[in-house]
């Protein structure tokens, strides 16, 4: 817990213009949970809920300034990746989260629903080998699963497998396999964590606005490890909050509305 009785979480994340994603999503999600949230901005996005239309990238010494200058003042007790866009920005991220050693969550973000491409392929290799063995909890989706263990997920019983699959190849000390891709009337989420499995299940809510919703997940998590909470507790929590945000999701444009963690 925060020296100051405030818990701090940051994220590192792309900013979405239409404010339904990535660092904006995390900042709400961080406020609705009670947790100060600060920002280390990757990338700024031209975005609107059905496309992106430009990506701009911040330099790799911005990036990591940003996490060093809140760190030196406030300190950090958790934090969390979203979009890191490119190479050298995953390698200076990799780098500057080294020296410290508060919880962090790795959203491998790598392609939005409306298809842009929000992680670069050759970054995947530097994502994997430099950012992965810090990182307290890994969190994707089936199809970053699959390209993260190179394994097929039908079903539950890959998702199992792929989770142990990508803590035993990266040192990441857990994996959440996200099963919001996966079809049926239940979204089951795998966490493979000490050797252990746990499944976090919650009905799945028939809506198309759903943009934001790894984002809100992983900054929940980050937002009750900041307050504390234990791996499978605040994945839990966080898995509860995801789930409202879906609920009360906002009908706005025309593609994908955002959930809403503020609900
Ligand atoms: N835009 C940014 C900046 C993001 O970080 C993300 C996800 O992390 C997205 C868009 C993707 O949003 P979705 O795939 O939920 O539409």
């Amino acid at each position: 817990m925060s020296r100051w009785g405030i818990p701090v979480a940051m994220t590192i994340a792309g900013i979405d213009s239409g404010g339904g994603a990535g660092a904006n999503a995390d900042l709400k999600t961080f406020a609705a949970l009670g947790v100060h949230g600060t920002v280390a901005v990757t990338s700024v996005t031209a975005q609107n809920t059905y496309s992106v239309t430009g990506i701009y990238d911040m330099s790799p010494e911005a990036v990591a300034r940003q996490i060093e200058t809140v760190y030196e003042d406030m300190g950090i007790d958790a934090a969390k990746t979203g979009m890191l866009s490119n190479r050298d920005i995953v390698h200076a991220v990799a780098t500057e989260l080294k020296k410290y050693d508060f919880p962090l969550v790795v959203d491998p973000v790598m392609v939005a629903k409306s298809g842009a491409q929000l992680l670069r392929d050759d970054a995947i290799d530097v994502l994997v080998k430099e950012l992965l063995p810090r990182a307290t909890l890994v969190t994707p989706n089936s199809p970053e699963a699959e390209r993260l263990s190179g394994m097929t997920i039908r079903g539950l019983e890959d998702a199992r497998r792929a989770a142990k699959a990508i803590v035993d190849s990266t040192g990441a000390a857990a994996a959440l396999v996200k099963g919001g891709h996966l079809g049926g009337s239940e979204s089951v989420d795998v966490l493979y964590y000490n050797g252990s499995y746990w499944e976090f299940r919650a009905p799945r809510i028939n809506t198309e606005d759903t943009h934001g919703t790894g984002d809100v997940l992983s900054a929940a998590i980050t937002a009750f490890l900041a307050k504390g909470f234990q791996l499978p507790d605040a994945v839990r929590a966080a898995k509860d909050v995801i789930t409202e945000s879906i609920r009360y999701s906002l009908r706005l444009g025309k593609g994908h509305g955002p959930v809403n963690p503020s609900a």
